[in-house]
């Protein structure tokens, strides 16, 4: 069928890269938090959505939030963009300094949405790849820098491989990279060591871009909260391209609200990091191929065709990811670590799953 009006021409080539949202009693897909916020928390926004003067804009500049976020990072607050979700603000980058005839940088295999909003920004993408463990190498490094992307996307802990880029390599590709250096660290909190420990007074850290997410580890996916910490130059270009009023009340709020849980945070990272290891350990018993992960999902290569597994998983009512058609994954699912009765359903189904057919 024709369409009612042509589609810009350049979107067809882009294929969804979404995770079908089937319905399944274990949902292990999108590596959100398995545990909700506090109770309290939610009292809390409850109380402050009484407040809230509903006939009125937001505060434009989301002052409160960002202070919140700069006493929590000791940055200040004209160093703290916020956006509905992280994907809005690497949207917001793309949009103020990528766009037609400028390149960013991917390592892939990573984060699909990097390449995929250069794309839709018309930014093109500069993409180089990983080695077979999946970490970057250094000539890999200044060959595609050598290209001189205006972004060099870095994800740490890399999403879907698991693993958290050595300062090392964040260094190198800083000392190597022309344009700004954005690390997304949307799984920071489970890592040993985060990027904005680079941040000092020199030029080199004035490019560099940290991007984090209330998503994961503060159990708020439903709210779409994400921010950037970066050089106030960077904050006030993607002040210019975001449209006005567009991070709501409700969100706003919302943040400001979490940030008092900080120790509620972290005590559920504690329990995520624990799982992971009891699922890292559970899947070194299966027939599978599974890599090491500084985040809260785990990479695995089953023995058997991975659509047949995510099949075989789903008609047990468990949900993961099939990752094995993006670059560089063939076979490749990756799970979320959920509660513990979930892993164990997932560790159960999955070795169901591995016997079926053989
Ligand atoms: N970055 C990475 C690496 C992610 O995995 C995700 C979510 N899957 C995001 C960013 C986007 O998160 P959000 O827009 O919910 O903040």
């Amino acid at each position: 069928m024709s369409p009612l009006v042509p589609l810009r021409p350049d979107l067809k080539a882009l294929t969804g890269y979404h995770s079908p949202q089937v319905a399944a009693e274990v949902r292990l897909n999108t590596n959100e938090s398995p545990f909700p916020p506090p109770e309290s928390w939610r009292d809390d926004l409850f109380g402050a959505i009484e407040r809230i003067d509903f006939n009125r804009y937001p505060d434009r500049g989301a002052h409160r939030l960002r202070r919140a976020l700069a006493e929590l990072h000791g940055v200040t607050p004209d160093e703290v963009f916020c956006a509905n979700g992280s994907n809005e603000v690497i949207q917001c980058l793309c949009l103020a300094y990528g766009g037609p005839g400028r390149a960013a940088s991917v390592f892939e295999p990573t984060y699909a949405l990097h390449g995929h909003i250069c794309a839709l920004t018309g930014t093109e993408v500069v993409v180089g790849s990983r080695a077979d463990d999946f970490t970057l190498v250094d000539a890999e490094i200044d060959r595609v820098l050598a290209a001189e992307p205006i972004i060099a996307f870095l994800c740490s802990p890399n999403n879907p491989t698991g693993r958290a880029e050595p300062p090392e390599v964040v260094r190198r590709v800083l000392d190597r990279a022309a344009g700004l250096v954005v690390v997304d660290e949307a799984y920071g909190q489970f890592a040993r060591w985060s990027a904005l420990e680079l941040r000092d007074a020199s030029e080199r850290s004035r490019r560099l871009v940290v991007l984090r997410t209330f998503s994961k580890t503060w159990s708020m996916a439903a709210s779409r909260l994400g921010y950037l910490i970066a050089d106030p130059e960077v904050v006030a270009a993607c002040e210019q391209v975001a449209l006005p009023y567009h991070l709501s009340a409700l969100t706003q709020a919302a943040g400001v609200l979490a940030l008092r849980y900080q120790a509620e945070m972290e005590a559920r990272v504690a329990v995520v990091a624990e799982e992971r290891g009891r699922l890292a350990a559970g899947l070194a018993g299966l027939d599978v191929e599974a890599w090491p992960s500084d985040a809260n999902f785990i990479l695995f290569r089953p023995a058997r065709p991975a659509a047949e597994v995510w099949q075989a998983l789903l008609d047990q009512s468990v949900l993961v990811r099939d990752c094995s058609g993006w670059a560089g994954l063939p076979g490749c699912l990756r799970v979320t670590v959920g509660t513990p009765p979930e892993n164990d359903r997932f560790l159960v189904a999955l070795e169901k799953a591995l016997e079926v057919g053989t």
